[in-house]
């Protein structure tokens, strides 16, 4: 395994459509290096997502890891751990639910993003086999985020007033205590 370089914005490779992956090449070698790599790669910045464009792979895969215990972040999901390929969203409940998002290609930033609140994710796991998941509130922002990345779409593009973006410090000082 090995941390990869995270691409950051300005980086075309946040900007391209990435392809899907073939069944074979889900249960290859490479795919399999591939997310090691993401896996240890958001584990050393603390993420709780990945898409593999992040790491300059233009292909349609994305992790998704967190800590269910993390009261903070307001989630009532049983799992929290996810690898996805060729994955596809339907909304099922389009009403908002907005998070103060970040990314770590957009890193020591935050910004407040409303997504819809319920979405139904569809995608091969790691044997290429189909699996669906239904996420909702923090989960389901997690994964609209993640796979925005596989159409080049950062959570930036959606900010849901320009003014609702900060940087980390400056949020923890003035917005996240109310002040
Ligand atoms: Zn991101």
């Amino acid at each position: 395994m090995a941390i990869r370089k995270v691409a950051r914005l300005g980086h075309p490779v946040l900007r391209a459509p990435c392809r899907e992956l073939t069944r074979s090449e889900i249960r290859s070698h490479v795919a399999r290096r591939l997310v090691d790599d993401m896996r240890e790669t958001m584990a050393e910045y603390d993420g709780v997502g990945l898409a593999a464009p992040q790491v300059h792979e233009s292909v349609r895969v994305a992790i998704i890891e967190f800590d269910p215990g993390d009261a903070e972040r307001d989630l009532d999901a049983e799992r929290t751990s996810f690898t996805v390929f060729n994955p596809r969203t339907t909304v099922l409940d389009p009403t908002p639910a907005g998070y103060w998002e970040g990314c770590l290609s957009v890193p020591g930033m935050r910004g407040f993003v409303e997504r819809p609140r319920r979405v139904q994710v569809d995608y091969l796991d790691e044997s290429a086999k189909p699996a669906t998941v239904v996420a909702e509130g923090f989960l389901a922002t997690v994964f609209q985020h993640e796979l925005d990345h596989l159409d080049g779409v950062l959570y930036v593009d959606r900010l849901a007033d320009p003014k609702l973006f900060a940087f980390n410090e400056e949020f923890n000082r003035y917005i996240a205590e109310g002040g």
